[in-house]
């Protein structure tokens, strides 16, 4: 009988965390805490989902094994801990926050050491294998054999910026978001160096979605949200005046232009005016959000006037692409 109850896990603390239920909140899902210490939540929602508060690297972990059916975690640590044998699933791999890479970086003394070719041949001139301190051993690991970087491993915890100054490693292989710690370290990243390109992404447990329908229904509920809410955060919704013959010679205008032709094309609709037929309209197109300060140009072309800009909350496709995706990742 499948558990009508399903899991959710998030990050428990930090930018991750926040982010999380940030993102989540926006895309009309919010989680109701009923207290900042509690490592359980709701979301009223989807009421079958309990939100559990976990490590990004022990969501991995509880997703991989089942007792969780989905989680919010970077791909950094989902890399690191997923295993090869395709238990976990990922539904979404671009959530739009927690971007990092886990990046090989070299003391700013070795001058002439500045990408992995060069690492190489420097590493050749020491005495003894290149010592590389890491929280990401798989990762990094897998990195240097396929560089071909004779190397010893040394697992680190806590910071790892000062193993080479102190000198239990020559070099690190760490997370790097702005570049500041490595800069507050004398250290560079080398510039191919990325061993693993890293942001937030929603995974889920294969079985879980195999057997338990609730679990499958939760899924496409969670893609259909997230998905159209981060299509829309790319969109603006304008609408403007226009006079023409027809909403046909409207639209045939609009499309000599690149920006204003909409999601199919543009929405036309005649302004009923108090005085006789002056042939205004309305026109409707949602433009990309970059796109604005030239749509709005050549609106203003063509004719247009008394141009509204607004926000759009929601664009929903008839099946959200991700979730056809992970349908056909079940079956594969
Ligand atoms: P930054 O100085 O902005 O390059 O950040 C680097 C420091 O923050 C290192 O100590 C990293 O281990 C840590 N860090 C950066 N991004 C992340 C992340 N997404 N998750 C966990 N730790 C991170």
């Amino acid at each position: 009988m499948p558990n009508p109850n399903i899991r959710l896990s998030l990050p428990s603390k930090g930018r991750l965390q926040d982010d999380s239920i940030e993102l989540l909140a926006e895309c009309g899902l919010p989680i109701q805490k009923l207290n900042p210490r509690q490592y359980q939540a709701k979301m009223p929602a989807l009421p079958e989902l309990t939100v559990l508060f976990q490590r990004p690297s022990d969501i991995v972990i509880s997703v991989r094994q089942g007792s969780v059916d989905f989680g919010i975690t970077g791909i950094d640590v989902l890399e690191e801990n997923r295993g090869d044998n395709g238990d976990i699933i990922v539904l979404h791999d671009a959530l739009g926050f927690g971007s990092c890479s886990l990046m090989l970086a070299v003391p700013e003394s070795w001058s002439d050491v500045t990408n992995i070719e060069s690492l190489k041949s420097y590493a050749a001139t020491l005495d003894q294998p290149l010592r590389v301190a890491t929280k990401f051993p798989v990762l990094t690991e897998r990195f240097l054999k396929q560089q071909n970087i004779p190397h010893t491993l040394i697992a680190a915890e806590g910071t790892l910026e000062t193993a080479p100054t102190i000198g239990y490693a020559d070099i690190i292989s760490d997370l790097v978001s702005s570049g500041q710690t490595l800069q507050d370290n004398r250290l560079r990243a080398l510039r191919d160096g990325v061993v693993q390109a890293s942001q937030a992404a929603l995974i889920a447990n294969r079985k879980s979605l195999e057997t338990n329908p609730s679990a499958l229904e939760t899924a496409r509920r969670l893609l259909e949200y997230i998905e159209a809410h981060m299509r829309a955060k790319e969109n603006l919704l304008v609408i403007a005046n226009m006079r023409g013959e027809s909403p046909e010679a409207i639209a045939s205008k609009l499309f000599n232009e690149t920006s204003v032709g909409g999601l199919q094309g543009p929405t036309i609709s005649p302004i009923i005016t108090r005085e006789s037929n002056q042939g205004w309209h309305s026109v409707t197109v949602v433009v990309r959000r970059d796109n604005l300060p030239r749509a709005i140009g050549e609106l203003r072309q063509v004719g247009g006037s008394g141009i509204i800009v607004s926000p759009v909350t929601y664009i929903f496709e008839e099946e959200p692409p991700r979730y056809t995706a992970m349908l056909a990742a079940l079956k594969g």
